[in-house]
């Protein structure tokens, strides 16, 4: 991944989207007007930091991303698996009208100049471009997403509403917590077990490094797990770009939950055709 900086603004970007020519960007949280804890691209509304200040923070983005504030699509993210497609009429929702649903973690569109955002403090951001059909998606992968395999429930949509092949399409996985910095109870490593078979344990799954003693904790690899995801829903290995940022080891850079608990900012995805 790339760290960019436009007009003051630092963000990621991926080195396939890039070539690709699609228009996507990861926040980080320099070059915002925020202040204590949400310091200073906080891209969270009602999370204590004032609309005033996120709004202005969305606009210096959406500058530095050549993005269309006013025509941004936003999730309303609870880690669940449902993804769907927004059209037209979506162009504003959370930015200049209320988000008319809910329970919303991953979104799809062909719709040109309606820049998708998801939001992220640790938990997995996936980006999706399809070149061939012109479409394209994010969704939101923390644990239960990523047993969920939200990953491959947003190819699957892609292909059902617009025909898009796995072939073609190409996936981003953003910055979050690593496998180094990401210790879960043994329920979760069971999840884990249970929709990855033999995979968990050859490939996501280690000792805990935090608590070596402890049998019923382990560290998980979330961003090897969406890879998986990716492959299995059929997309070619040269089409994954995974990051190399973790926002836990990064927290002058990324917000992070595991660090900051819930007095933080958040930080986006955008993607726009
Ligand atoms: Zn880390």
């Amino acid at each position: 991944m790339n760290k960019e900086t436009k007009n003051n603004v630092t963000y990621m970007t991926f080195d396939l989207f890039k070539s690709a020519g699609i228009k996507h960007g990861f926040s980080t949280r320099l070059g915002g007007v925020s202040t204590g804890v949400y310091g200073s691209l906080n891209l969270g509304f009602n999370r204590g930091d004032s609309d005033e200040n996120v709004r202005e923070n969305f606009k210096r983005i959406a500058t530095a991303l050549d993005m269309n504030y006013e025509r941004m699509c936003l999730s309303k993210q609870t880690h669940t698996t449902n993804v769907i497609v927004v059209e037209e009429k979506d162009a504003g929702n959370g930015i200049m009208h209320p988000i008319p649903y809910d329970n919303v973690d991953g979104i799809i569109t062909n719709v040109k100049d309606m820049p998708l955002v998801t939001f992220y403090a640790d938990c997995v951001p996936l980006f999706f471009y399809d070149p061939a059909k012109q479409v394209v998606a994010l969704s939101h992968s923390g644990w239960r997403g990523t047993v969920g395999k939200i990953g491959k429930a947003t190819i699957e949509k892609m292909h059902e509403v617009f025909g898009c092949e796995p072939k073609d399409i190409i996936c981003g996985v953003a910055p979050s917590i690593c496998k180094n910095c990401y210790e879960v109870s043994v329920d979760v490593a069971n999840e884990f077990r249970k929709a990855f078979g033999e995979k968990a344990d050859k490939y996501l799954l280690r000792p805990s490094t935090f608590n070596p003693d402890d049998q019923d904790k382990y560290m998980l690899d979330l961003w090897e797990a969406c890879h998986q995801v990716f492959l299995e829903a059929g997309v070619p290995e040269e089409n994954i770009e995974i990051t190399d940022y973790c926002t836990r080891c990064n927290p002058d850079l990324f917000y992070s939950h595991r660090i900051m608990g819930a007095n933080r900012g958040s930080l986006a995805a955008f993607i726009s055709l």
